[in-house]
């Protein structure tokens, strides 16, 4: 584990974080700094940097997000109202946290 990465950190609890969901693989908690009413981080536990390091044996891990990501949604209520996912990857993508995860954004109302 990058000792620097934050997301490490905070998966292995070295930095204080509430888990709306935890499992052996993924967690998932509350963005600090909301674009959106209802704003979820889901990190996979391993660390990978972004989207471009994935390797094969990856692909369940990453299959099993956005179904996680469906689990959440339903439990935060904006499953049926819509919500959008995104993968920020590299800096020109917009990545600040260099250990993948998948943004969660809903609850606006329109
Ligand atoms: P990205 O720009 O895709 O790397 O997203 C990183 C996200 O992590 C940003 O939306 C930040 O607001 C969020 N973030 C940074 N530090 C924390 C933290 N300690 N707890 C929760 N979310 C964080
Ligand atoms: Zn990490």
């Amino acid at each position: 584990m990058p000792e620097e990465c934050l997301f490490c950190r905070i998966v292995n609890k070295a930095v204080e974080t509430r888990f709306l969901y935890e499992d052996d693989t993924y967690v998932v908690f509350k963005d600090i700094n909301p674009a959106a009413p209802v704003h979820l981080l889901l990190v996979p536990r391993v660390h990978i940097r972004s989207i471009n390091d994935l390797l094969p044996d990856h692909e369940s891990l990453v299959g099993g997000l956005f179904s996680l990501a469906a689990k959440m949604a339903k439990e935060q209520g904006v499953d049926k109202s819509g919500y959008k996912l995104l993968f920020n990857v590299e800096r020109g993508g917009g990545q600040m946290v260099f250990h993948l995860h998948l943004h969660l954004m809903g609850g606006w109302q329109r």
